[in-house]
């Protein structure tokens, strides 16, 4: 049995900065994604659950169509398992409804000029981010209780806040800090994974070029997001 605990833009000078030390586990460091012309979610997670660069394939998707990505779960490593469980992961079975809304707010926030009536959006919009991470919390929690030999979880909340809150320290501690302490919740072997971390563009975020991960078992080094695939495999059932 193996657990990931998928964290969008988990950034790493972050952890340091903030000293996590269930995120960073015993072995951490940054992920390679210089393959990648640029670190968008949707590209990353896909090649993470094929192990393979999928980022041709999913830009010829276009902005929009892209989101609504599903790979067959043949395609994915998932299928190496009996009985997975994969909660709310980006290009496999990720809440469509909750990332349109996120979507809309963050239009809305850019487009509003009115100062009192943008804090207002953005209070919506981290409402219902926060909102969403509890039900996915809760879920998480009960999968882990579940008789899977595969769990993996999908954490949106450093992204989905991030880019409108990154320039605020406390809130985005107070983030970590409840990452951390569902790591912590976790037994067993596990890795902290994300797609690409985040740096401040003003008040704002956007995602930095490479991606954080952690183990409780050995050192991966500089791993490609496309490596886990294999890294997995080998851990939880010896391929
Ligand atoms: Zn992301």
């Amino acid at each position: 049995m193996i657990t990931v605990i998928a964290i969008d833009a988990l950034e790493y000078t972050l952890v340091e900065e903030f000293n996590m030390r269930n995120l960073k586990q015993d072995y951490y460091g940054r992920t390679d994604i210089s393959e990648f012309s640029e670190p968008r979610t949707m590209v990353l997670w896909s090649s993470f659950m094929t192990g393979e660069n999928r980022e041709a394939e999913i830009l010829a998707k276009g902005d929009k169509e892209m989101w609504n990505t599903r790979i067959p779960h043949e395609e994915t490593f998932f299928s190496h398992f009996k009985n997975p469980f994969v909660l709310d992961l980006p290009g496999y079975n990720y809440d469509l409804e909750q990332h349109r809304r996120e979507r809309e707010l963050l239009k809305e926030f850019f487009e509003e000029k009115d100062e009192e009536r943008k804090r207002e959006v953005r209070r919506k919009y981290n409402e219902n981010a926060f909102a969403h991470h509890r039900r996915v919390k809760e879920r998480f929690f009960e999968a882990l209780e579940g008789d899977y030999d595969f769990v993996l979880g999908y954490f949106s909340v450093a992204d989905v806040i991030g880019h409108l809150n990154f320039g605020n320290r406390s809130l985005m501690k107070m983030i970590y800090r409840d990452l951390d302490d569902i790591v912590s919740r976790v037994e067993g072997k596990k890795i902290v994974l994300s797609d690409h971390g985040m740096k401040a563009v003003g008040a704002f975020g956007d995602h930095s070029d490479y991606g954080f991960w952690s183990t409780n078992f050995r050192d991966l080094g500089r791993p490609r997001i496309t490596d886990f695939k294999r890294i997995v495999l080998q851990e939880a059932l010896g391929e």
